[in-house]
């Protein structure tokens, strides 16, 4: 997650001084990068993935399942077992995340392009689960999904009791100091600096999915008394509320990166699969329980964009100012603006930026478009910069540029080559898709993501539409079932005809199963351009026979025929014994749903409603 630079890191009240030089020095380092960097070409595609994973500590006497806050250690294990991996053995490569309970886990190289790459996506994300279960306790298990009850009671082990009245925390009812990750510093001081700059706890609101004996009007409580008052937040009718980074932060999801030939494919495949980002959104929908609620949506994404909204109640638009601009959206949120120049005219609402940032790069050569992208990014703070390098030398590094970079979380995020990795090109990363339980449905998910990239490449095809369908595609994709019922504004015809065509006169809303699956006499459906692009290139029976299956799924997925792991896990929650109907995941429900998801994921229990016949 981000940068991981160390030292002593500045409080938003020590930052406020410096800010105006921070930005000038990040857009001083962006300038130069792009003047060192921006003519590379020749690179190979590469792709790789992240996982994220949480521990869970399994207690079968009281039947609790809680997040186990250990990942520190298990991280230390996990990165000497791969320091002495030979040559033979699966090679990956371990990060820290937000919560301290916690890894993520990547290939230790990134996947060249191949077909047998594909083929080897599977094996090495097994390799990792088995790599972190190994360092587990018998009661302890590792599972890749965003865990349910977060917040509810004593959710962590060891227990440990919520910030409250911390001023060195966040204040949170909910979420205690020692759920955060504990081995950087990145991690407690985002938080903190959020809350000081937002001047207020973070404030979350998801709707509860009504069930027959919900009570109508829900409020939500931050004890089980059902006191509303004390929250020092709005708590809204009908919604769960939450009231730390952590809630978001601390959910999972699986991203793939590309490494474009240059700058400019990697402009235009971060433009051609914006669009297809709600796509995946819906189609991986893994996430119905939240805070121990069976909520009204299916996804992560707008808990995240809530929980680090740092936005001042100016900015929110919450209080009248006449200095302040009011900016529409959370630093994490859907993608603002395509940034290859031939893409501009699908740029169709209006973009806040840094003006002086964007003069200076403009006046430094750079084109408007991508001036326009990184002054966008730009209006945001830097809020995590290190008392000993707030002065830098620009031809030596580009700390202030990714700290701003890093933490405006968007569908895509266009990653510029390092100052000081000579290898490494232009890259773009898929963000949004939510992790799947299995390894098998990781690696389809980034098996399909990487292929329609190859395809988008190779057959040149034109998936534009207007920037606002998209962040409207991105509501409609976190609905309950928008795989099964939502409609997304799409392209019918993505031949590209020429970069001048005008846009809109092709765009329908469809549904899912139609993008994904192709209509009659209508749209091809992104699984037959995949097939087809496939009958030319594998000649080999049995890679067919396994892409294949990766494919069967998504096609599956898109059409119904097997469920989401959001309408899975709402399945079992709804048809549990201990279910009162009212919406609530009890602790017992919780333990259940934790030892199936590991008999299905950790010792293939055979789930078809999930996975499909195999
Ligand atoms: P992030 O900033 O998104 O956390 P990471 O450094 O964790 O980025 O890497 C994300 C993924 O990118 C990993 O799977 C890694 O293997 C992959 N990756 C690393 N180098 C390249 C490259 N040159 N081209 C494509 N993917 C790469
Ligand atoms: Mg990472
Ligand atoms: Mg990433």
């Amino acid at each position: 997650m981000g940068l991981l630079t160390t030292g002593a890191p500045l409080s938003w009240t020590e930052t406020v001084p410096h800010l105006p030089s921070l930005k000038a020095q990040g857009i001083e380092q962006f300038i130069k990068l792009w003047s060192l960097k921006g003519s590379l070409a020749n690179f190979a595609m590469k792709f790789g993935d992240e996982i994220e994973y949480i521990l869970v500590k399994m207690d079968p006497e009281t039947k609790n399942a809680r997040v186990l806050c250990e990942a520190e250690k298990v991280l230390e294990q996990l990165k000497a077992a791969a320091m002495e991996a030979t040559p033979g053995e699966q090679s990956m490569a371990w990060n820290p995340e937000f919560a301290s309970y916690m890894v993520e886990g990547t290939p230790g190289v990134p996947y060249e392009d191949s077909i047998a790459a594909l083929l080897s996506v599977e094996p090495n994300m097994v390799a990792r689960r088995n790599a972190v279960q190994q360092q587990l306790g018998e009661t302890e298990i590792c599972l890749s999904i965003s865990f349910p009850s977060l917040g509810v009671g004593t959710f962590t082990h060891p227990p440990a009791a919520a910030d409250e009245g911390n001023p060195e925390a966040a204040f949170s009812l909910l979420w205690p100091q020692e759920a955060v990750f504990n081995g950087h510093v990145r991690f407690k001081n985002l938080s903190k600096n959020i809350t000081d700059r937002r001047r207020s706890k973070v404030s979350i609101h998801v709707p509860i999915f009504m069930d027959e004996a919900t009570p109508s009007p829900y409020m939500d409580s931050p004890t089980t008394s059902g006191e509303t008052e004390n929250w020092n937040l709005e708590a809204r009718p009908d919604h769960i509320l939450m009231d730390h980074m952590g809630f978001g932060m601390g959910l999972c999801c699986l991203q793939v990166t590309f490494q474009a030939a240059d700058v400019d494919e990697a402009r235009m495949l971060y433009d051609q699969l914006t669009p297809i980002t709600p796509v995946l959104l819906a189609l991986s929908a893994a996430t119905p329980c939240v805070r121990g609620k069976l909520v009204d949506l299916d996804s992560r994404w707008s808990i995240i964009s809530q929980s680090v909204d740092d936005r001042t109640p100016e900015e929110r638009g919450m209080v009248e100012s006449a200095t302040v601009t009011a900016i529409p959206k959370s630093r994490y949120g859907t993608t603002s603006c395509y940034i290859a120049s031939s893409s501009s005219r699908f740029n169709d609402t209006s973009l806040l930026i840094d003006e002086d940032s964007f003069r200076k790069m403009v006046e430094a050569g750079i084109d408007e478009e991508m001036s326009r992208h990184v002054a966008h990014l730009f209006i945001r703070s830097p809020l995590q910069v290190f008392k000993e390098r707030i002065e830098q030398d620009a031809t030596k590094s580009t700390e202030h540029f990714e700290t701003i970079q890093s933490s405006n979380w968007m569908n895509m995020r266009f990653k510029p080559p390092p100052l000081d990795a000579p290898g490494m090109g232009w890259r773009v990363e898929f963000r949004p898709t939510e992790v799947q339980l299995t390894d098998f449905e990781n690696a389809a998910y980034c098996v399909f993501i990487m292929l329609i990239t190859r395809v988008i490449k190779e057959k040149k095809l034109d998936f534009l539409v207007p920037i606002s369908m998209v962040s409207e595609n991105m509501e409609r994709a976190q609905q309950r079932d928008a795989v099964l019922h939502g409609k997304f504004f799409f392209r019918h015809s993505v031949e590209k005809v020429s970069d001048s065509a005008e846009s809109g006169e092709d765009i329908k809303e469809m549904s899912i199963n139609s993008i994904v699956n192709g209509e009659v006499g209508g749209f091809p459906g992104l699984i037959p351009l995949i097939q087809e692009y496939l009958t030319e290139v594998v000649t080999d029976e049995s890679t067919h026979v396994r892409l294949n299956a990766y494919l069967t799924l998504l096609s599956k997925r898109a059409s119904g025929s097997v469920k989401t792991l959001a309408r899975w896990t709402r399945d079992f929650v709804r048809e549990h014994p201990a279910y009162a109907k009212d919406s609530d995941v009890n602790s017992e429900i919780v333990y259940d749903l934790m030892k199936e998801m590991d008999a299905i994921s950790n010792h293939n229990k055979e789930c078809e409603a999930l996975l499909g016949s195999k």
